[in-house]
């Protein structure tokens, strides 16, 4: 998932992520509350009206970012208190006020409150973050339960969707375009093309959306942007009988909540809260508190040891890794969904991953280079530029190197991603034989 922070992926415009293929972005929740405002998003049908996002969208909690201020944060039992990086003013989360701001904004999946633990902690730190985290989880659910007929595009109604066939997008381009609102084109703002299914196999768990649809074929019916108002909450109960986790009915249309394992680095600890998060009952499961300073092959063992306790028809989603050839490694371990900055800060930065490594387009050998960056990559700034151009752009500090890194690496993390599912979907079809 490209991440969005300010529902924006730095420099590259909606369109651009459609034609990369890009079928869910994230958007970070406490930048999104602090400016513009959660009322703001809200009143433009959620994130999708306001950023013209016809895709799927995750907002992360707030938490990991709150967690990251140390100075100017403040933990209880109740939530946490912490000041605006922006001019120092006081607000606070809690797991009711952080689901609260992600039902306002909108995203197709939001995530559970929680306290990521800081590497490295003692025994007894990781075991009370751990237990307050899945103290948390159970007040995010039940305050998502009781409010999430509020969010901007909230729907009873059986909605039409067209038949997966019908969507299809055989696009020539072999790239394909995530599905478009139907609210977006009712507008008139957007006249591309016809609503989209991605192609690409979904991974072993594809993200189930509340309408029982997938990432990127579920906002059939989103809010067009600028309509007044949200729908009045329908606090319409669906059956769910059972499965305590299960996503709900096509009749009952809004988000999905996910909760997040966390227990440090303690393989006992990550298990207890794999299984208490599950008892309280998601239809996706994160893994969160990794990627914080901790080894690397620290990582991938607590990774590898918390996937044997969750479920494998749920979704699972690592959250803030990694490489591009950690990503390959933990799609194999059974992950379905990661996030990270790298691909976008990185590129902004000068470097560039390639299928022969990464390379720092700054460097004084590529001035004269008239090949491509990467000649294994068909993104339009390989096929168009040269290294001694895209070099030139970085030494001259023009926006445009940063636009172009960017759409580069994009680019080379999506298709990485749409080798890993083909890959898998060859795995599945030779076993059905
Ligand atoms: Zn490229």
């Amino acid at each position: 998932m490209p991440v969005g922070t300010v529902a924006s992926v730095k420099g590259i415009p909606q369109e651009t992520l459609e034609e990369l293929g890009a079928q869910i972005i994230l958007g970070n929740t406490y930048h999104l509350y602090l400016r513009p405002g959660v009322e703001t998003v809200r009143r433009m049908g959620g994130l999708h009206g306001f950023m013209a996002w016809p895709g799927a969208i995750l907002t992360d909690s707030g938490g990991f970012q709150v967690f990251s201020l140390n100075e100017l944060r403040k933990v209880t039992e109740e939530g946490v208190t912490f000041r605006s990086h922006l001019d120092g003013s006081a607000h606070f989360f809690s797991p009711e006020s952080a689901m609260e701001a992600q039902i306002g904004l909108g995203a197709d999946i939001i995530m559970a409150f929680d306290e990521c633990t800081e590497y490295p902690a003692d025994g007894e730190r990781m075991r009370a973050s751990m237990e307050m985290t899945a103290r948390w989880a159970a007040r995010s659910k039940k305050y998502f339960e009781e409010h999430k007929g509020e969010v901007p595009w909230f729907s009873t109604q059986e909605q039409q969707i067209p038949p997966r066939s019908a969507t299809r997008n055989d696009n020539e381009g072999g790239k394909n375009s995530p599905t478009l609102h139907s609210g977006l084109r009712s507008s008139g703002r957007t006249n591309t093309s016809a609503p989209t299914q991605p192609a690409s196999a979904p991974t072993q768990a594809t993200p189930l959306l509340p309408n029982g649809g997938e990432v990127g074929h579920f906002q059939a019916s989103w809010r067009s942007p600028g309509q007044p108002g949200a729908p009045p909450p329908h606090h319409a109960k669906t059956e769910r009988a059972g499965d305590p986790g299960a996503v709900p009915t096509s009749a009952e249309r809004t988000q999905a909540l996910f909760g997040i394992i966390q227990g440090g680095m303690d393989r006992a600890l990550r298990r207890e809260s794999a299984e208490r998060t599950i008892e309280i009952g998601f239809p996706g499961y994160a893994i969160g508190g990794l990627s914080v300073g901790e080894p690397r092959e620290l990582t991938r063992e607590i990774v590898e040891s918390t996937l044997e306790h969750l479920p494998a028809d749920k979704p699972r989603y690592l959250m803030g890794v990694g490489t591009p050839e950690e990503i390959v490694e933990y799609a194999k371990l059974g992950i379905d969904m990661m996030d990270c900055v790298l691909p976008t800060r990185a590129a902004r930065h000068g470097l560039l991953f390639t299928s022969e490594g990464k390379i720092s387009i700054k460097q004084a050998r590529y001035a004269q280079d008239e090949g491509p960056l990467d000649a294994s990559c068909g993104c339009r700034v390989c096929m168009r530029y040269s290294r001694a151009y895209l070099r030139h752009l970085y030494a001259s500090s023009e926006v445009l190197a940063q636009v172009l890194n960017t759409i580069h690496n994009l680019s080379f993390y999506l298709d990485t991603m749409r080798r890993v599912r083909h890959s898998i979907q060859l795995e599945e079809s030779s076993l059905s034989l």
